[in-house]
């Protein structure tokens, strides 16, 4: 499917088998362990296991594809995909480079089972400076960072970590492939947790990797296959089919993210607001320049833990939860799971629930 396709077409369509009179639109999943083999024996490019390859599998992939621009393969969530990425490049000696504010599991995993390998792990803040990438083998990126909501040049940072000889791989998770294409703008590899807004209605764990490397796709793969971290075939459908509504819920969440971060901007309440869309925000520029969109995650800061605790209380359609890019309005302080975050400090995912209806529920919440 071409480039010039709108958003929501390529949502519907993309990755989808042609059409055959008398099957469904949307073809059901395939549950199945073992396929039927041939009794000579198995035929490459013919289903045998299904941990392998499957056909549900493969209809979400070429539609993550079209999307990232990529080879792509799924798996059981993002924290599979990502730890691929990371076991998949990084040998003993290796240095890895990973964001200081991006997402914390990512540094855990560092600490408990990279180091150990003895790989070196050096952070960077998203919005840099950045140490040299001198001896650096992977430079990991995560933009907009989840909580901090910084953003990077990607394009700026991939041409000086291959100047140096590292490979540039990049979250895109808050952004997602609609708001930005990361292997368009040079990285090695995209990557997300399709447990948020690529399937959007907070009800599985799902992630992808995609990649233009042939060398790393087919070392992924193995990765995949031999660890095992594959996802079941009724999420890749579900998700599948999530992502059909993927620009539509992207619209309606980002509008009404503009409109909140006005409106928390010159609440006497709030102490400070977060949203790369929202001018003046330490991000809007390189954000504009960068993405096509800006999703409806951002960050506000109330005044302590107990001020936070009560606009979570108060508020009739905001859940507190932790994860982002659901169809619910949900709140999480992002503290209490040792982020780097100031104690009131909230990462607030926006909903599709009507914008008034919001607004008027953070009005009386934010009476504190
Ligand atoms: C949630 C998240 C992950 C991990 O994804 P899971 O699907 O929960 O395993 C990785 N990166 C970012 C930025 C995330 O928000």
């Amino acid at each position: 499917m071409g480039d010039h396709l709108g958003d929501s077409t390529l949502c519907v369509h993309a990755g989808q088998p042609a059409a055959v009179p008398g099957q469904p639109l949307m073809p059901g999943p395939v549950f199945a362990a073992p396929y039927h083999l041939d009794p000579a024996g198995w035929q490459p490019g013919v289903d045998g296991y299904g941990r392998g390859d499957n056909p549900t599998r493969r209809v979400l992939e070429a539609a993550l594809g079209e999307l990232e621009g990529g080879d792509t393969l799924a798996f059981a969530s993002g924290q599979a995909a990502v730890t691929a990425v990371l076991l998949s490049v990084l040998r003993p000696g290796d240095t890895v480079m990973v964001p200081s504010d991006g997402y914390y599991n990512v540094r855990t995993f560092g600490e408990q089972f990279l180091a150990g390998l003895q790989v070196t792990i050096v952070e960077a803040p998203t919005a840099g400076p950045y140490p040299s990438f001198d001896g650096v083998r992977l430079v990991l990126l995560e933009t907009p960072a989840n909580p901090s909501l910084d953003v990077v040049d990607i394009a700026d940072v991939a041409a000086r970590a291959h100047a140096a000889g590292a490979l540039v791989a990049v979250d895109n998770t808050a952004a997602t492939p609609l708001g930005q294409r990361p292997l368009d703008l040079g990285a090695d590899v995209s990557f997300a947790s399709g447990s948020k807004a690529i399937s959007g209605h907070s009800d599985l764990l799902i992630g992808y990797v995609s990649t233009r490397n042939a060398e790393l796709l087919a070392t992924m793969t193995s990765w995949r296959t031999l660890s095992g971290a594959i996802p079941a075939p009724f999420d890749c459908w579900l998700a599948r089919r999530s992502m059909s509504t993927l620009d539509l819920r992207l619209r309606q969440q980002s509008a009404t993210a503009a409109t909140l971060a006005a409106y928390l901007s010159q609440h006497p309440g709030v102490r400070a607001v977060r949203w790369p869309g929202l001018p003046g925000d330490p991000s809007f520029e390189v954000a504009k320049r960068q993405m096509r969109r800006i999703p409806g995650l951002l960050g506000f800061e109330l005044p302590s833990v107990e001020h936070a605790a009560e606009f979570l209380r108060k508020a009739e359609f905001v859940a507190a939860a932790t994860s982002f890019g659901g169809t619910h309005t949900s709140a999480d302080r992002r503290a209490q799971w040792g982020d780097r975050t100031a104690p009131g400090f909230i990462r607030l995912s926006v909903g599709i629930e009507d914008e008034a209806d919001l607004i008027r529920d953070f009005g009386r919440a934010l009476q504190l």
